[in-house]
Formats: structure tokens, sequence, C-alpha cells
């Protein structure tokens, strides 16, 4: 990799592909700390946990209230995906249940999501000048998701950069830890106070259900979703004491 060799974190500047849900967020605090300038990016496919899509201005709004290091935090992209939508019927998008497929991949998968987002990022990272895109993509807890595997995205970021002759970076710092390593780094970024806004305002429940607070933040607590949430923070809070 050639990329951020000769030019210092601060300098640089990022878009942060941010859905509103804990990994992004934890990837939007890990952007703001290290680079000049973050934006983010967010799209709307028709998501049947659309409760996401309002947490994200929530999330923009407490970071900046609360936190010295978001002041670096530029403006927002809501792009509209809902072609998305139309051509993967899927359990996210659609009305089916949760379910492993034959295959062993969740139906919640919507096949080339992520190299979709990635791809419009960087057509918008490519306009407003930015360097790197950030995203949690993590091939750890990988729920058999294809495209979050690392192998994934550097085969789309040397795509990208051959296609539009740029020296993007895609960052994807959640990759290879697990979800109680991700509530640890959540911890050191900001402490307690980031880990109450994590559980208050950020959205990563399956069916966006929003009635019940759990120790480590709002959902059904029982999609694959929420169980790897809840399972991530009892494993984090277990190793602290
Ligand atoms: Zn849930």
């Amino acid at each position: 990799m050639s990329h951020s060799t000769n030019q210092s974190l601060v300098t640089r500047k990022a878009l942060v592909l941010f859905s509103g849900g804990q990994d992004s967020t934890i990837c939007l605090a890990w952007a703001l700390q290290r680079y000049g300038l973050v934006e983010t990016i967010g799209f709307d496919y028709g998501q049947r946990h659309r409760v996401e899509l309002s947490c994200r201005l929530a999330v923009r709004r407490e970071l900046t209230a609360r936190f010295p290091w978001a002041e670096r935090l530029g403006r927002d992209h809501l792009i509209d995906l809902a072609v998305l939508g139309e051509i993967s019927a899927t359990a996210l998008t659609g009305d089916a249940e949760i379910a492993l497929r034959d295959d062993g991949l969740p139906n919640t998968f919507v096949p080339g999501r992520n190299l979709l987002f990635l791809t419009l990022a960087a057509a918008i990272a490519y306009r407003r000048g930015l360097d790197v895109l950030v995203g949690g993509m993590c091939e750890t807890d990988f729920s058999g998701y294809p495209d979050c595997r690392d192998e994934t995205i550097r085969a789309l970021e040397k795509a990208t950069n051959l296609g539009m002759e740029r020296d993007f970076e895609f960052a994807t710092p959640l990759m290879f830890i697990d979800k109680a390593a991700s509530w640890q780094l959540a911890a050191e970024l900001g402490g307690d106070a980031f880990i109450s806004l994590l559980c208050e305002h950020t959205h990563t429940c399956y069916l966006g259900e929003r009635d019940q607070r759990h120790r480590w933040g709002y959902g059904c607590g029982n999609c694959p979703a929420c169980e790897l949430r809840a399972r991530g923070y009892r494993e984090w809070r277990e190793a602290r004491v």
C-alpha cells in the first residue's frame, strides 16, 4: 500500500460510511480523532430498520455537543438508493422473516450492497476532494457476508483507484476485531460518555425495535444483530472487571 506514507493523518480528509448503527458510529469517532476533516454518507434503500436513518442525525448532533474532537465533523450526504430495494428482495428490505438460507448465508444479505456503497462513496469523495473512505466492515463476526471480507474490500479499493485514477485508502478499523473488542475500542475513543451515546442513540437491531432498552442499547434482543451486540457487550464487561 502506498498511501498515507507521505501525508500526515491530520492533513487527510475522510468520508465515513455512516448508517447510524453501532459499528459505523465507532468508525466515525475513530475517524474524527485521526483526520483533519470527516464527512459522512448514508444510504436510504428502503431498509426495514429505517429508524437507523433518524439515529444518524441524533448521533451527529450528540457527538458535536459532547466531544471536542467532533469539531472536525463536516457535512452529511444522504443518498437515495431505492433502486437497491427494487433489485434485491431480502429480509432487510422486504417482509420476510430473518433466517439462514440453505447455503448458510442469512437472508438479510443484500447482494453487492457494500460494493455499491463504497463505489458511490468513492464517487462523492472524488468530487469532494476526500482521501480516505472509512467503513465498519468486519470479517471477524462476519455473519457470512462475503462483501465484508478484507479481501473483497482490498480488491474493490484497487479497482476503484484504477477506475477513478485516484489513491483512495479504504480504511476498515473493525475488520479484524470482534464485538467485545469494538466496545473496548469505543471506550478508548470516548470513555463512558461515548459508550452511553452508543447505547442511547445508535441502532443495530434488524427489526427496528426501539421499545426495549437493554444495558447495551435498544433492540428486540433476539435477532442476529441484537445477539451479536449483546454478547459482545457482556464479554467486554466481563473482561473489564
Ligand atoms: Zn433485534
